[in-house]
């Protein structure tokens, strides 16, 4: 497990413009985060900071206690798995979807036979339903269906940091519980950082920060929270 710190984090895409004013929180190794704020707030450009696309005017962003400038992009990619809102598959078989994380992960040499082995070693973990369909090619996916098989993919790639930008905004509401049930257990035990504008779809972490216009208002635990609401 790897933990995050933001260090006083100033950040703007014109730097006439600031989104990020001084951003501060660490996240502890094996701790499930969850950020929330309005639309506009700057979720998503913290998300990109973290995985730098941009890098800060000021301040430091640390993963595993190394600041995120001084190591290779591909080392901070992989230590981070994303699953976003709208997760894009190829038009393949479940398993090729699947095992594309563990071919990233590794760009060197995958071949096809340790491939074939890593998915047969994940089929296990895979709900009811996707044994029989995991070779066939062309499948229409629901929602809710393509998110599983995102959040299977990020699994594989084995990520000491899990990242859930949205990850549950595109879905129906009994869609979204049943993800949300899945990523309940994806977080157990892993340092993960869950994005939302809903309080209602991060029931499960240890610790709530809020942003509103580029700066944490507020901290605490869902209960404590709703309390405050
Ligand atoms: P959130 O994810 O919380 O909705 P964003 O990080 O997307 O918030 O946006 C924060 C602010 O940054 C907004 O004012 C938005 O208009 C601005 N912004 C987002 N992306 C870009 C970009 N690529 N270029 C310029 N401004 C941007
Ligand atoms: P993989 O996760 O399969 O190793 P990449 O290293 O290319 O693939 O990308 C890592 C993750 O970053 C992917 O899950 C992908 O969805 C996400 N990603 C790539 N580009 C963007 C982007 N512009 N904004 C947000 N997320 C992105």
């Amino acid at each position: 497990d790897a933990g995050i710190v933001f260090d006083n984090v100033h950040f703007g895409y014109d730097p006439d413009r600031m989104i990020l004013h001084g951003l501060n929180f660490t996240v502890e190794p094996g701790e499930r985060i969850a950020i929330v704020g309005p639309s506009g707030a700057g979720k998503s450009t913290l998300a990109r900071l973290l995985f730098r696309f941009y890098d800060p005017q000021a301040g430091r962003i640390l993963i595993s206690g190394a600041d995120i400038r001084t190591v290779t992009q591909a080392s901070v990619r992989a230590a981070i798995g994303i699953v976003p809102q709208d997760s894009v598959l190829f038009n393949d078989t479940i398993g090729y979807n699947i095992a594309y994380g563990r071919a990233a992960a590794t760009p060197a040499e995958v071949t096809a036979a340790a491939m074939g082995a890593a998915i047969d070693g994940f089929i296990e973990r895979l709900p009811q339903g996707y044994h029989t369909q995991v070779g066939e090619r062309g499948l229409k996916l629901s929602g809710g269906e393509k998110q599983r098989v995102a959040i299977a993919r990020t699994l594989l790639k084995n990520p000491p940091i899990i990242l859930f930008d949205e990850a549950t905004s595109a879905l129906d509401s009994r869609t979204e519980q049943n993800i949300l049930t899945t990523m309940r257990q994806v977080a157990e035990h892993r340092t993960t950082l869950t994005i939302a504008h809903r309080l209602s779809t991060i029931v499960d972490a240890d610790r709530i920060l809020v942003l509103d216009q580029g700066v944490l208002v507020e901290t605490g635990s869902h209960a404590q929270l709703l309390r405050q609401a």
